[in-house]
């Protein structure tokens, strides 16, 4: 027989659970449905990316293959592939909640290709450029990753380079580097927190605190086509709090900001524009951004970190 404490403690958990699934009615995960394989042929949509191919190509007889609502994936195993796909899917309702639009025209679905075995991965490395923070390769709107099964995986790195993927459906012409860099940290970080909130841990995100000393001058950062290798933390910590400054200080502006610059448009130009009023030019920015690139939001971060 069950005693009271036990019964009190089951109608806690049972009204917890409710609540949990009101709060993440938007941001279901459902790991526990195994990904669904699919012959090859039988896929909704192939990838014209030759980098696709070329990974296909490495031991052709290990490749399995499934597809969800927005990604198809190539993979060995699928116990590694459902928690990837389920990630994929949470950013994709994360990031599109973010930046405030649904499904870009048409249907087309992003691939993502995961390796297992680190020879495998290495060969493949040969082809493609390595994004120094993650160590995945995203090109022309594909994404290849190493996942070795024997290794737990943690932390924001996947859903780092899955915004790279969904950003890129919005915006396939390419958007500046600190843009991209600090959007895929902005959002993983934050849906990471709320990822882990979802699965019952206590999590914040949190964002680096940047000595003003080791700042990059908004001039030479936004100009960047590439992380700087000897400057490589300091690239992402300094784009992920520029891109959180901007966002806080101005949503529609942000997001005015964004169109913007994915039209290729120069940010000493596009930023007075979007911030009318705020930042006449980027001078004011850069003496506003240097004080809250400096705060630490480890204790203080109340706003913004629930997507
Ligand atoms: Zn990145």
């Amino acid at each position: 027989m069950r005693c009271w404490l036990e019964v009190r403690r089951a109608s806690l958990l049972m009204a917890m659970m409710t609540i949990f699934c009101v709060i993440s009615a938007n941001a279901q995960i459902n790991e526990s449905t195994s990904l669904a394989e699919i012959e090859f042929s039988r896929l909704s949509q192939r990838d014209p990316n030759p980098l696709g191919e070329t990974a296909l190509a490495i031991h052709p007889e290990q490749w399995k293959h499934g597809e969800t609502e927005h990604f198809i994936y190539h993979f060995v195993h699928s116990y590694v592939a459902t928690p990837v796909s389920a990630e994929a899917e949470f950013h994709y309702r994360v990031v599109a909640k973010e930046l405030e639009r649904d499904q870009p025209p048409g249907d087309v679905k992003s691939h993502i290709y995961i390796f297992e075995s680190p020879d495998q991965w290495q060969q493949f490395q040969a082809f493609g450029k390595l994004e120094p923070w993650t160590g995945g390769i995203h090109s022309q709107g594909s994404l290849f990753i190493q996942r070795n099964p024997k290794y737990k995986f943690s932390g924001n790195l996947l859903g780092h380079e899955i915004v790279h993927l969904i950003v890129h459906r919005f915006y396939s012409d390419g958007i500046p580097c600190w843009l991209n860099e600090g959007l895929a940290q902005y959002i993983s970080k934050a849906a990471f927190a709320s990822y882990q909130r979802a699965r019952g841990y206590i999590a914040k995100p949190h964002s680096e605190a940047i000595a003003t000393a080791d700042l990059i001058a908004l001039p030479a950062l936004t100009a960047m086509t590439f992380p700087p290798t000897d400057q490589v933390t300091t690239f992402y910590d300094e784009s992920e709090r520029l891109v959180r400054f901007l966002a806080s200080t101005d949503k529609p502006g942000f997001l005015a900001l964004l169109d913007t610059l994915g039209r290729h448009q120069p940010f000493e130009i596009a930023l007075p524009r979007a911030y009318a009023g705020k930042f006449a030019d980027p001078s004011v920015l850069e003496q506003k951004f240097r004080e809250y690139a400096a705060k630490d939001f480890r204790t203080t971060l109340q706003q913004g970190d629930d997507l």
